[in-house]
């Protein structure tokens, strides 16, 4: 028998760059038996990161959960579907009927496929009829998509397709550090530096990609607001403006700029810990360039005013004219799976499928009548991810359905959400690890993962692409779509959930979708298939996709976009006597999110095996710190004791650390759930923190 390996086009499990991979499965065995990187896919054409190469090791892991589990005298039991699934449903109705439906909330996920955000949101509003479901998303993507939509009419992440960016000549990269987080993409700007481009990194750490670039701003946490300011007001003083693009294209100008000069770019430096030089410099480079790019990140916009310092990004497009034209453009770079997909699709709060607002009388009408209920059943709009779970320490909501999330770890001031968690009088969780959430449920539903099921999701550029199924899942795992049809039948409301394959879920959301913002109608999974993706917005079957946005109109009202006048003003929690330095979080290439994958896979953790606390030359001296030795971090809500590693590539003011691992190594437990007034987005990006050296052992730092 021919044993050559099947080779299955599917793509990544984890980050938003989704990169295509051919995945090989024995055909005697049916089991994968490696990845490798398809070069036909155009975005990340080969290449794929350390995550992708061993994405295979999370199919077979020996920790996959493989039956249904229930909590029974404080110990798991296996538990067959049926059971699992009665109790829940019994759960959820008795938990409505006493205390009222939107005491019941859901909490999603933004690595979940189009067709499970969507079947979720539909779930919560037609199943359970709350309006309490909220997604992880919030605490990634929402300060950009907030900003895009205030200043386009529109968040489709990045304007453009990432092949524009060899043509760009000046880059702007605020709050990422993408050769660790999104690796395959530096091939783009190795090509654009090439071609000429300057690559400007704007950073607190002087990380591996700002060590590449040809000027890095190292920027204080929490003042990228300022700093965008200045570089608007130093835009104007050099005349580097595109005059006749404001006056054509844009409105808000002449706002915008006398809320930047509230700062002076001497101001701003002073602010920012960055010289006035450097950022007149920038500002230059980027203004005289003919073609250019402003890519903002998380290190911009997880702040309580990440949506306004991400319009302060957004307005350097606006005010040089460079978006919509070849080599221009921007936007937030998405970094879950399905970030992109999933916010477009009614899993938030405030949202209805194809980005429409769940507030709005027209849209509710249209979603009631592809729902097939009345309108004044679908809920209004719920809490943000943070509040929900705020909310649930404070027993407004006393059931809670988490899928393809963990809160646990992944939330701010996660001591006060997990003694909220624990407090719920009952809590179902999915996944396919035993999370650190899921050790806090009452029932534990094994679902399948990447690999193991078909469905689209849609990537950074907004390009919506198809994973396909290529191993039978572990045990008795089934899919998450599976769970939500099933509680919707024993909730009595089956009726409303006919589907019998995904295919036919994406048939509907396509019909959900026309017309609304994020126009998914014209988009099959066969033209996928031949097409190799397709950019949305797609409104008809004809319609070729839309890779690159706002060639000749924006999407407001009258087609010009909102420049947003935006001040600058400190972060809610600033540096005093008591907690006199700022922590910032980030991620290593190693690990993704709350590292319940990662930190299952050898490889990974061999390379990074715990978080270590990264602190300046200087402040390790004035602390008495050493490098492998332990330190106290303690800020306001928590205290964490981890390694020390001393280097000069972070601001001596600042302290970095990684958010991927939970327990007593767990980051989030100091971090500040301040929310931004518009996104809802916490402040993960920066908080007033103390630093004590911890008489213990000390250890070799990887
Ligand atoms: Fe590509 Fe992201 Fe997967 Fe790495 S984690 S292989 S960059 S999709």
């Amino acid at each position: 028998m021919n044993r050559d390996p099947w080779k299955i086009a599917t793509h990544c499990c984890y980050c938003a760059v989704q990169c295509g991979m051919k995945v090989h499965v024995d055909p005697e065995t049916r089991r994968v038996v490696g990845v490798e990187g398809n070069e036909a896919f155009p975005v990340n054409r080969g290449q794929m990161c350390v995550k992708g190469q061993t994405s295979s090791e999370l199919l077979y892991h020996p920790e996959r959960l493989r039956y249904p589990l229930m909590r029974c005298g404080g110990k798991f039991e296996r538990v067959t579907w049926d059971d699992a699934l009665d109790y829940t449903a019994k759960q959820l109705q008795r938990i409505q009927a006493r205390y009222g439906k939107p005491c019941v909330g859901v909490y999603g996920g933004g690595a979940l496929t189009n067709e499970k955000a969507y079947l979720l949101g539909k779930f919560a509003r037609v199943a359970l009829q709350t309006p309490n479901i909220d997604y992880n998303g919030r605490f990634c993507m929402s300060s950009g998509a907030a900003a895009s939509i205030k200043t386009f009419g529109l968040d489709r992440g990045l304007t453009m397709p990432l092949a524009d960016i060899p043509r760009a000549k000046c880059i702007l990269l605020c709050g990422s550090n993408i050769i660790e987080t999104l690796p395959p993409l530096m091939q783009y700007f190795k090509e654009a530096k090439k071609n000429g481009c300057t690559l400007i990194v704007i950073d607190p750490r002087q990380s591996a990609t700002a060590k590449s670039a040809d000027l890095h701003l190292a920027v204080r946490p929490g003042t990228d607001l300022a700093l965008a300011n200045a570089l608007l007001c130093s835009l104007a003083e050099e005349n580097l403006l595109d005059v006749p693009f404001l006056t054509e294209r844009v409105r808000g100008f002449e706002e915008a700029l006398i809320a930047a000069r509230e700062t002076s770019p001497a101001q701003a430096a002073e602010i920012c810990g960055v010289p006035e030089k450097d950022i007149r410099r920038a500002a230059r480079l980027f203004g005289k360039a003919a073609t250019g790019m402003v890519l903002t990140a998380r290190g911009a916009e997880q702040h309580s005013k990440g949506t306004d310092t991400a319009c302060a990004y957004l307005n350097l497009l606006l005010a040089t004219g460079k978006i919509g034209k070849p080599g221009c453009g921007g936007g937030p770079l998405t970094g879950q799976g399905n970030g992109q997909g999933g916010r477009e699709h009614g899993q938030k709060a405030d949202q209805l499928p194809g980005y429409r607002k769940i507030d709005n009388p027209e849209h509710r009408a249209y979603i009631a009548s592809v729902w097939g209920v009345p309108e004044e059943e679908i809920p209004g709009a719920g809490k943000s991810a943070y509040e929900l779970l705020d909310a649930v320490a404070q027993k407004q909501i006393r059931g809670l359905v988490v899928i393809g999330s963990n809160p646990a770890v992944s939330a701010p001031n996660t001591k006060h959400v997990n003694q909220g968690l624990e407090g719920l009088e009952f809590m179902a969780v999915a996944d396919f690890f035993f999370s650190e959430t899921a050790q806090r449920a009452d029932v534990v539903f094994p679902v399948t993962q990447w690999a193991e099921e078909d469905g689209t999701v849609t990537n950074l550029e907004g390009r919506v692409i198809l994973r396909r199924r290529a191993s039978d899942p572990p045990g008795e795992a089934r899919s998450d779509t599976f769970i939500l049809l099933e509680l919707a039948k024993r909730l009595g409301r089956g009726e409303y959930f006919p589907y019998q394959h995904t295919r036919e879920i994406f048939e509907e959301l396509r019909i959900a979708s026309k017309g609304g913002a994020a126009d998914y109608s014209g988009i099959t999974w066969g033209r996928i298939e031949q097409e190799g993706g397709i950019f949305w917005p797609c409104p008809d079957i004809r319609h070729p996709g839309t890779p690159r946005m706002f060639t000749e109109k924006f999407a407001t009202p009258d087609g010009k976009a909102q420049m947003q006048a935006v001040r600058y003003r400190p972060s809610a929690e600033e540096p005093d006597a008591e907690y006199p330095l700022r922590l910032t979080t980030g991620r290593y290439l190693q690990h993704y999110l709350s590292g319940n994958q990662t930190r299952r896979v050898a490889p990974l953790v061999k390379v990074k095996p715990r978080p270590l606390i990264e602190v300046h030359p200087d402040t390790a001296k004035r602390y008495g710190l050493t490098e492998g030795g332990m330190a106290r971090l303690t800020t306001r809500r928590g205290s964490v004791v981890l390694s020390v590693k001393v280097t000069p590539t972070i601001r001596p003011d600042t302290i970095f650390a990684p958010f991927h691992w939970g327990g007593e190594q767990c980051i989030n437990d100091l971090t500040n759930p301040a929310l931004d007034p518009t996104s809802r987005m916490p402040e993960f990006k920066t908080c007033a923190v103390r630093i004590e050296r911890e008489a213990t052992e000390t250890h070799t730092n990887r």
